[in-house]
């Protein structure tokens, strides 16, 4: 028996990407044409729709970089992901995100970004302990912007005022945070029993070990579980040193990406349609429960649409998507 079958999906919506096949979206250098290539190699790994990532930086890297990716103009970029700068200063939530541009939460500077990127933020990583971020999430969530919990050291009642003020998202749970914790409690549990919290996961075996994905997987539901890569220039090609946010990040032969001398992995090289197998392979699910994670589920999640069809074979012995085929963009 061919244990080798052709599948047909939705077409794959990633919420968080920063870069794809050595283009860093995130690069004030980054041209139209080079985020236009990245885009569409990515869509031979299924991807017709996503957002742009654009993590912390000050606000004219980030006007430059929204400006550069709204000239692209291509229609698989559904909006913004402003991951930061409104998060933890501390080592370790912080991750590879630069201490220096991370400041207080406000309405003010969030309009100067939204206005710099055409009104096409849809969706903000924050944390609930910066100054102001409680009001802003009142406030982003009256304009109908999706706002996620992430690079936090809040306290389970930080977490707990989050979701009153209507925060819907945990941004790669168990990724971005300190090294050590409490054992219980702390914000990891607590967003894990938030019935009112989506969770992105990166799996891509390095952010979360196999087992975490499969209980965070069980807590969450597969109905409030997203996947995503997280991906930088690094993901789509070979080994090497890329760039992120200006700095230097190496990817190794695994497919673990770091900033030299930091312990903090920096993004990732994962490709959305091995997250997909990765998942199916650490949580045990048919793969009918696993392909929504990312392609209806984080569109609707958004109040937005999958794009196209994708065609792939699904190899159900070693949890594998390949020879993946986009149509019908
Ligand atoms: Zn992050």
């Amino acid at each position: 028996m061919n244990r080798v079958m052709q599948i047909e999906f939705p077409g794959f919506f990633d919420l968080q990407v920063n870069g794809f096949a050595g283009v860093d979206l995130n690069s004030d250098l980054a041209t139209p044409e080079a985020a236009h290539r990245a885009i569409e190699r990515m869509r031979g790994t299924g991807v017709t729709r996503f957002l742009a990532t654009l993590v912390t930086s000050s606000f004219e890297r980030f006007a430059k970089c929204a400006k550069t990716l709204t000239r692209t103009g291509h229609p698989a970029i559904a909006g913004f992901h402003m991951e930061g700068p409104y998060i933890s200063p501390e080592d370790g939530p912080r991750g590879a995100h630069p201490r220096e541009h991370v400041i207080p939460a406000s309405t003010d500077d969030f309009s100067r970004r939204q206005d710099a990127a055409g009104g096409r933020i849809r969706l903000v990583t924050l944390a609930p302990e910066a100054g102001g971020a409680i009001e802003l999430i009142e406030h982003l969530v009256g304009l109908g912007i999706r706002v996620a919990i992430g690079h936090t050291a809040a306290s389970p009642e930080q977490i707990r005022d989050a979701v009153k003020a209507g925060a819907t998202l945990s941004t790669h749970l168990g990724n971005g945070c300190a090294n050590q914790l409490p054992r219980h409690p702390n914000f990891i549990w607590e967003q894990l029993a938030a019935d009112d919290l989506f969770a992105s996961l990166i799996v891509d075996g390095h952010h979360l070990p196999p087992a975490t994905v499969k209980a965070m997987v069980r807590a969450k539901t597969p109905q409030r579980t997203l996947l995503v890569t997280d991906a930088v220039a690094a993901a789509g090609g070979p080994p090497g040193v890329y760039q992120l946010n200006g700095q230097e990040v190496v990817a190794t032969a695994e497919g673990r990406v770091f900033r030299p001398g930091a312990p903090w992995l920096a993004g990732s090289a994962l490709t959305l349609e091995r997250a997909v197998g990765n998942a199916a392979r650490f949580t045990g699910l048919p793969l009918e429960q696993i392909l929504p994670m990312a392609s209806s589920r984080p569109a609707k999640f958004l109040g937005l649409q999958t794009s196209g069809r994708v065609t792939a074979d699904w190899d159900a012995a070693d949890c594998r998507l390949s020879n993946v085929k986009v149509f019908d963009v």
